[in-house]
C-alpha cells in the first residue's frame, strides 16, 4: 500500500476531523492581516484595516459559487460580455462585532440586502440573549450570510441561524476571522447544512469562553471601547 493512502490518514486526529467541518481560507496575505488581528499592540486603526482586509479575501471564497449571468456593456471601444452576481444576498452582520465585516462584504454585491441580529453575550454564562432583530422580507429566496467574526462557544451563531430559519430563510452560511472548535462542532450538531468559513481555527476556549490564541474581544479592540 503506498504511504500515501486514504488509510494512511489520522483520522482520530480532532484537528483534522475538524478542518473537513470548516473551510479554513489559507492565504500568505490572510495570515498576515491575522497576525496583526492577534497583536495586542495593534492599535484600533491598524486593527480595522486588518479586520477589513481579512473579510475581503474571505469573501472571495464565501461568494465563490454564486451563480452568474451574462450582460453586455460597451467599452470605450467596442461591446463586450460579462457576468454579474444573479442571486439574492443578504448579509446578516450579529451586532456589534459582525458590522465590522459588513462594508466590505457588502462592497462585492451591489443590491444586496442586510438583516440585523442584536446579540450579547453573558459574560458570566456566556450565553447569547437577543436584545434586536430587523430582518429583510426576501430570506427565503436569497443566500443569506451571517457575519460574526468571533465563533466561540457558537452561541450565538446558533441563535442567529435559529432566529433566521424561523423566518424562512432555506440557505444560510457562516462568516467568521476565528474559530474555536466548541463554535465549530456546535453548529456542526444543530445547523449541518450551514456552511462555516474563516480565516483561523484556533486551539480551545478559556474558562471565560474567550478564543485561545484569539485576538481577545473583537468588539472593543474594532471599536476602541477598550
Ligand atoms: N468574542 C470575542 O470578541 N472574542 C473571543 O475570544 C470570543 C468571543
Amino acid at each position: 500500500m503506498p504511504w500515501f493512502a486514504p488509510d494512511d490518514v489520522n483520522v482520530e486526529d480532532p484537528m483534522t476531523e475538524l478542518e473537513r467541518e470548516v473551510t479554513v481560507v489559507r492565504h500568505p496575505l490572510v495570515e498576515n492581516s491575522l497576525v496583526a488581528l492577534r497583536d495586542a499592540g495593534t492599535g484600533t486603526d491598524a486593527f480595522r484595516r486588518h479586520a477589513r482586509l481579512v473579510t475581503l479575501m474571505l469573501a472571495f471564497q464565501v461568494l465563490e459559487d454564486l451563480p452568474t449571468r451574462e450582460i453586455t456593456v460597451e467599452t470605450p471601444l467596442e461591446r463586450v460580455c460579462g457576468q454579474v452576481i444573479a442571486r439574492n444576498v443578504i448579509f446578516v452582520p450579529v451586532l456589534r462585532a459582525g458590522l465590522a465585516m459588513l462594508d466590505a462584504m457588502s462592497d462585492f454585491v451591489p443590491g444586496s440586502k442586510v438583516g440585523f441580529v442584536g446579540l450579547e453575550r453573558d459574560e458570566q454564562t456566556a450565553i447569547a440573549h437577543s436584545y434586536y432583530q430587523k430582518l429583510p422580507s426576501q430570506l427565503a429566496d436569497a443566500e443569506t450570510i451571517i457575519l460574526d467574526p468571533m465563533l466561540a462557544t457558537g452561541g450565538s451563531a446558533r441563535a442567529t441561524t435559529d432566529l433566521l430559519k424561523r423566518n424562512r430563510a432555506t440557505s444560510i452560511r457562516l462568516a467568521c476571522i476565528v474559530a474555536a472548535p466548541e463554535g465549530v462542532r456546535l453548529m456542526r450538531e444543530r445547523h449541518p447544512d450551514v456552511h462555516l468559513y474563516t480565516a483561523a481555527l484556533d486551539r480551545a476556549l478559556n474558562d471565560r469562553k474567550f478564543i485561545l490564541p484569539g485576538l481577545g474581544d473583537f468588539g472593543d479592540r474594532y471599536f476602541g471601547t477598550t
